[in-house]
């Protein structure tokens, strides 16, 4: 190294870069450089004049280089009862199932535990940006911390008591002591996470209103996920779940709706209005029979709407990548028309439209100079993805899990060549099947 060589953290040489930028800009033989967890070069190789030398090099020709995948929506520690509760309605899931569970077995340490289970799948699914909604919020947070990935999290707030809330009217107070604890910090995003409708009063959505603004951060919850609760709040309101939202004052570009598969023409242009961010969940919304959300229409008129996977015991998995590959085949149904929910599209979903819903836009979702490196590597040498004439579609409806070789998110390398690098994922293996040899989930179950 000579003193007048730049340095870079992280030199990655070779492969197909796909920017998932605007234009779809590409780059067929790439080099892409990184420092301080940014891109500070990316093009094609021939282009980089001069030498460098970079603390790192990943050698990836033969590979497709893309963002890495954002997680809009999901509860961390729910991975701890995957596959509990199994073909059952979402208010026989809810009130038979998890909430039985959540009251017995819900405390900091399975918080932490099952948020490290499902970091783990994560990481080997490509995700590098999650957006939780938990109980014990600032234990999920350590896992994520711990994992290299960069996470939202918030503390789910109802208008009872909850396993983390005796008092209801603390929760806003825990919601303020993520924020005091996590100002400032580059990968932990403190904010506020409303449970439903059909849990939290007007006043609790409207306050929540309030304090996003002052503090400066998103507010999200789930919205009309399904027709009983759509009538349910009906009959109790005389008004759809967003017409009654939209009294409180809090829908705006800074609310994120989770879910939305109930929504009636009217409800539809109330959040176009207002530009809600929506986050579509397929899986979740197919294996709980909740409905199919009308997210052609909604795109139609002009709404973000991002994509997440929900929770492990809904869904039942944490992977980006078969959750694009079922929105982008489901809607294609919903409408028989093959043209809706384009492969390209599909990818935005799960990438920058999830950044810009969550305030991200420039920091993360798409490869540029100044953004976050955010990241995978994708062998595509196997039998399900040889020939690869074009990029996307191989991606969307051909590609699994494990051709994603390497994961860096901010600039780090958290997996390389499928190994993780930020966590013991044997060790935690083995933690969840102590813990679950030691209690008796099925005693606490009401089916
Ligand atoms: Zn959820």
């Amino acid at each position: 190294m000579t003193s007048n060589q730049p340095y870079f953290d992280l030199a990655i040489l070779g492969g197909e870069c796909l920017t998932l930028d605007k234009s779809f800009a590409e780059y067929r033989d790439s080099l892409i450089l990184t420092g301080n967890g940014r891109i500070e070069y990316i093009g094609d190789r021939k282009d980089f004049i001069g030498p460098y030398y970079a603390g790192k090099t990943i050698h990836a020709q033969g590979k497709i280089i893309m963002p890495a995948f954002f997680n809009a929506h999901t509860h961390l520690s729910l991975s701890l009862y995957r596959g509990l509760g199994t073909d059952l309605h979402l208010q026989d899931w809810l009130t038979k199932v998890i909430w039985p569970l959540e009251k017995q077995f819900c405390n900091p340490e399975n918080v932490y535990l099952g948020s490290c289970l499902s970091v783990l799948e994560m990481i080997k699914s490509g995700t590098a940006t999650l957006a939780d909604m938990n109980f014990f919020s600032g234990h999920a947070a350590k896992a994520i911390e711990e994992s290299g990935l960069r996470g939202f999290i918030g503390e789910a707030l109802f208008s009872t008591s909850t396993p983390s809330i005796r008092d209801p009217l603390d929760g806003f107070n825990v919601s303020a002591a993520l924020l005091e604890k996590y100002k400032g910090h580059p990968t932990i995003h403190p904010y506020l996470v409303l449970h439903a409708p059909f849990t939290c009063s007007a006043d609790l959505y409207r306050e929540a209103g309030l304090l996003g603004k002052k503090w400066g951060v998103k507010v999200c919850s789930h919205v009309s996920e399904t027709r009983n609760e759509f009538e349910q709040i009906r009959s109790r309101y005389g008004k759809t779940p967003v017409a009654w939202l939209e009294e409180t004052g809090v829908l705006d570009s800074d609310f994120i709706a989770i879910h939305m598969v109930h929504a009636s023409d009217e409800d539809i242009e109330i959040l176009a209005e207002r530009n809600v961010g929506i986050i579509h969940n397929p899986h979740s919304n197919m294996l709980l029979g909740s409905g199919i959300s009308p997210v052609n229409k909604m795109i139609d008129k002009g709404i973000r709407v991002g994509l997440g996977t929900d929770s492990a015991s809904s869904n039942n998995s944490l992977s980006m990548l078969t959750e694009l590959q079922t929105a982008a085949r489901l809607h294609k149904v919903e409408a028989l028309d093959p043209s809706v929910l384009a492969a390209r599209h599909a990818l935005q979903m799960a990438t920058s439209i999830n950044a810009d819903i969550y305030g991200l836009a420039g920091i993360t979702g798409s490869l540029a100079e100044g953004y976050s490196a955010d990241l995978l590597i994708i062998n595509p040498d196997s039998p399900n993805m040889v020939p690869v004439y074009d990029h996307y579609s191989q991606i969307v409806y051909s590609m699994e899990n494990r051709n994603i070789e390497s994961l860096i998110v901010n600039g780090k390398v958290v997996m390389e060549d499928r190994k993780i690098l930020t966590l013991d994922e044997e060790m935690i293996l083995r933690e969840v099947e102590k813990w679950t040899k030691s209690v008796s989930v099925y005693d606490f179950i009401r089916i």
